[in-house]
């Protein structure tokens, strides 16, 4: 049978994360990558797959069965999304979980008028995480979620670090508290604050003659970021930055501690634990472009998130074959 043929809008790491995840998955082609940047100055891992400008991607409708939007959630996705929507079958990571439910207005209209699927916020959070959450409540709607992340890099706590003065470059983990994490595993269902559940841990390479408890303080005390967390800062050279902190990992766990029956304690685990978040996420997309492809072409249209996906539909083995391989 013909492969699902693939393209990417947009290079970065999650770009770069699905064309390595294709490869892992035979029933699965990528036909492009699509980049605004001129197209020249964008390398692949494979150098015979194309790169194209975005501009023009409206010509590539008929080789291109499901386009995964790989742009970010803060401006490049609210314009790409609904764009792309009108003319493919899109899968995309949108992250900024208070928008969704606005995004996926956005993007229902422009799928259902094109006869086109468009999953939105797939990934591990929102995404896989989701799910877990969702099968939490569902199964034991007497009880409490919780989520802790981690530990991970986070991009948007590391750029915040890196404009204090005084920073030369410097990365921030978020890490979940153990102790919070074993209340819950043993079912006690705490109130958590915000400082209890997770703590944060920054690198920092100094600007020469900068002073690092100047420096340290700015970054504990800065509102929003670090002021409601316990943040330990490690003054570090730039060789140790670069041969100790230069990869992506993340992660965490979400439970649901609940009660059935009167009093019977059940406790469902669900924990990711990733050497590369971009790479993860973008293998989530993969797998569920195959499923976005089937949905259309079983006649289904408009946005879809997580919740509204068939699991079967992600793996490329037939039903009968799940059933007796899996059930
Ligand atoms: P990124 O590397 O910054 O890439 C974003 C876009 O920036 C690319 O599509 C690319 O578009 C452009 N770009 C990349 N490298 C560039 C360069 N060297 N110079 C100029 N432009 C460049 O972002 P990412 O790490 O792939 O993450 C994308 C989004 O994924 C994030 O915003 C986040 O919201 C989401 N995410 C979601 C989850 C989840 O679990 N749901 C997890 C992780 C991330 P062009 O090729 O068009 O220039």
């Amino acid at each position: 049978t013909a492969r699902i043929r693939i393209g990417i809008a947009g290079y970065g790491n999650l770009g770069r994360g699905v064309e390595a995840a294709i490869t892992h998955s035979p029933d699965l082609e990528l036909v492009a990558v699509f980049s605004r940047r001129d197209p020249a100055s964008v390398t692949l891992l494979n150098a015979e797959v194309p790169v194209l400008p975005l501009a023009q991607v409206a010509d590539y409708t008929d080789a291109i069965d499901v386009m995964i939007l790989c742009g970010g959630s803060k401006s490049d996705l609210p314009e790409q999304g609904p764009q792309l929507a009108a003319l493919f079958n899109t899968v995309d990571s949108f992250d900024t979980h208070a928008r969704i439910p606005e995004y996926f207005d956005t993007l229902d209209a422009p799928a259902r008028a094109a006869g086109k699927v468009a999953m939105l916020s797939g990934g591990w959070d929102p995404g896989l995480f989701s799910l877990n959450r969702l099968f939490g409540e569902a199964i034991l709607p007497r009880g409490e979620t919780y989520t802790f992340w981690g530990k991970g890099l986070s991009q948007g706590h590391s750029d915040a670090v890196r404009r204090v003065p005084g920073v030369k470059a410097g990365v921030q983990y978020t890490l979940p508290a153990q102790d919070a994490i074993e209340r819950v595993r043993r079912g006690e269902q705490p109130q958590l604050s915000t400082r209890e559940k997770h703590q944060r841990e920054c690198y920092v390479v100094l600007e020469d003659g900068a002073d690092a408890d100047q420096v340290r303080n700015a970054i504990v005390t800065m509102p929003d970021y670090f002021a409601d967390y316990d943040t330990t800062v490690h003054i570090i050279d730039d060789a140790t930055l670069a041969a100790e902190h230069s990869k992506m990992p993340h992660g965490g766990f979400v439970i649901r501690s609940g009660l059935s029956g009167e009093s019977t304690r059940q406790i469902m685990e669900f924990s990711l634990a990733l050497d590369s978040n971009p790479e993860f996420t973008s293998s989530v997309l993969v797998a569920y472009a195959r499923a976005v492809y089937r949905l259309q072409q079983s006649g289904q249209c408009g946005a879809y998130t997580v919740f509204d996906i068939a699991p079967g539909l992600l793996s490329p083995k037939s039903a009968a074959q799940l059933r007796k391989e899996l059930l």
